[in-house]
């Protein structure tokens, strides 16, 4: 199992379960970092990443 798979996303909140792993967790709602637009979920560790060619309103 490749434990470096990171999702790619085309929003900046993201809902995770761990269905990637055999346990799972509980449904978790993360939130991508603004600069980075990257996040790690604390449960399992899966990696998701905004998609750059995702539209997402910067607030201007
Ligand atoms: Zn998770």
């Amino acid at each position: 199992m490749a434990n470096t798979d990171i999702k790619i996303v085309t929003k900046t909140t993201v809902s995770c379960n761990g269905n990637t792993s055999s346990s799972g967790h509980p449904n978790v709602f993360l939130t991508l970092d603004a600069h980075t637009h990257e996040v790690t979920c604390p449960y399992c560790s899966q990696k998701f990443k905004l998609d750059p060619n995702a539209k997402v309103s910067a607030g201007h």
